[in-house]
């Protein structure tokens, strides 16, 4: 009993480390970013920076948004999305854009069976209306 509720106090613990841990990295990004930022702004180039999950992302605006080309994905209401684009990606951040792509095989297949599902029911579907 005793040591049931010691190891729970344990574990509360070790994760409220944790999450103080991880929130006192992500401040200490964010100031990094914003530095790179500003440099950027300063210089008009372009820097990588590997942020804490290990994505790399490319810091500074060489192109304003409104420059950017629109993502063109198909939205909800039928319209094509009129958001700018990732930098060096071809769909805005909402459809896509911030992916980091399937980078294992398993994971590729994955991604492939989940297009093939989608255009069966595609076609399940316009055969149904069809009828
Ligand atoms: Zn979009």
């Amino acid at each position: 009993m005793r040591t049931a509720t010691l190891n729970a106090f344990i574990a509360r613990t070790e994760s409220f480390v944790q999450r103080i841990e991880r929130k006192t990295k992500l401040r200490k990004q964010r100031d990094e970013i914003s530095a790179l930022v500003k440099l950027n702004r300063a210089l008009g180039e372009q820097r990588l920076y590997v942020d804490a999950d290990g994505r790399e992302r490319l810091i500074g605006w060489k192109q304003p948004k409104r420059e950017r080309p629109k993502c063109g994905a198909r939205t909800r209401a039928g319209g094509s999305c009129k958001a700018p684009v990732v930098r060096g990606r071809s769909r805005c951040r909402m459809h896509g854009g911030l992916s980091t792509v399937p980078k294992t095989a398993e994971g590729k297949a994955r991604s492939a069976a989940g297009v093939r599902a989608y255009w069966e029911r595609w076609r399940a579907a316009r055969a149904a209306a069809a009828k």
